[in-house]
């Protein structure tokens, strides 16, 4: 256990490095993450890695932790009830929660005890699966989403991760009731917004302002923007600085497809453009403007990989430098650091 806190960290004004693509990144290594995926809607995704394939995701956290991640996303995006009931896995879901927990514990201690584990669940994402419009409050219900992420930040709690982090939550509805319920296992809570566009909202058309509105009050820590393209990530990035206090970050994807695999190993199609054009250095870049623009957790999301990880970890190292861009006033210092409502006991 890091002998330091990330709220300290944070408080200080730090820049914080975070791990690259853990799905796409197990895939790129063979794992199969496509079970139960019907057309262009995926399935549990890399779930069942943790209990099929714990090798392979204990390497991947090691890897991401080998390059300089300062902290690591535990491969618990879609260890759901929701997500693993439709392949017949609903009532072991926290058999593979824990599993996926219980790796990335052990990959840190292993590699770096200083690094921390952010306990990683995405929302259930029930409009996008079935095709309806709607968030997933409105189609769940509250009492029944609020329970799935509750009941699984408890899980990953006992594991021993140090911070948790609902990601992928596509609506500010969602965004709030996920915080509030993730709270309830006694960690400082992140929230993960995705898919930002270049016109600095979101894709449902919501802004940053009405965001940090609606989570005035409600005990998020930390908001990133997350598997967003790198272009979107700059264009929101400002407008997220202005709308909200607390520290921020960023892990963009570099363009991935992750329905089109080809022999075991990631075709990345009409995509490979977007990704050839974010290499590793062009999102050191990247990472350093986003820096600038305040953000002080920066990492990647589909298929950045370590390589990716390990160049912008320049970035966040020059910014650790006295004077640099993440101590310094204005732009990223510890004027932001300070959470509205930081819950939670480290
Ligand atoms: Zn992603």
């Amino acid at each position: 256990m890091p002998a330091q806190s990330v709220t300290e960290r944070l408080r200080a004004g730090e820049v914080l490095l975070m791990d690259g693509g853990t799905g796409s990144e197990l895939q790129r290594r063979g794992v199969e993450v496509l079970l139960g995926s019907r057309g262009d809607k995926l399935g549990p995704w890399s779930a069942m890695a943790n209990l099929d394939a714990p090798d392979v995701v204990q390497q991947v956290h090691q890897d991401y932790l080998r390059v300089g991640a300062d902290l690591i996303i535990s491969n618990n995006f879609r260890t759901t009830r929701t997500r693993l009931a439709p392949v017949g896995l609903g009532d072991r879901w926290k058999e593979y929660a824990e599993a996926g927990g219980r790796l990335a514990v052990r990959a840190r201690n292993a590699i770096n005890p200083e690094a921390y584990v952010a306990g990683g669940i995405a929302a259930p994402g029930l409009g996008m699966l079935y095709d309806r419009p709607g968030s997933d409050v409105e189609i769940m219900g509250e009492p029944e989403y609020r329970r799935e992420f509750a009941e699984h930040a408890g899980v990953l709690a006992e594991t021993g991760v140090d911070v948790m982090l609902p990601e992928f939550v596509n609506f500010i509805a969602d965004c709030v009731a996920a915080v509030d319920a993730c709270a309830e296992a006694g960690r400082p809570v992140w929230l993960g917004v995705p898919t930002v566009t270049t016109d600095g909202i979101t894709k449902n058309g919501e802004t940053m302002d009405d965001l940090a509105r609606a989570l005035r009050g409600h005990p998020v820590q930390a908001i990133l923007l997350m598997c967003s393209r790198p272009e979107a990530i700059s264009a929101t990035l400002p407008r997220l600085r202005q709308a909200f206090d607390g520290p921020i970050g960023a892990y963009p994807n570099v363009g991935y497809n992750p329905m089109a695999p080809v022999g075991g190993r990631v075709h990345l199609g009409p995509d490979l453009i977007s990704a050839q054009a974010h290499s590793p250095s062009r999102l050191a870049e990247l990472a350093q403007e986003w820096i600038e623009m305040g953000a002080q957790i920066v990492g990647g999301c589909c298929a950045t990989g370590p390589e990716h990880i390990m160049a912008m970890g320049v970035a966040v190292r020059s910014a650790r430098r006295p004077g640099g861009p993440g101590r310094v006033g204005g732009s990223g210092g510890s004027r932001h650091a300070e959470a509205p409502r930081a819950s939670g006991r480290s």
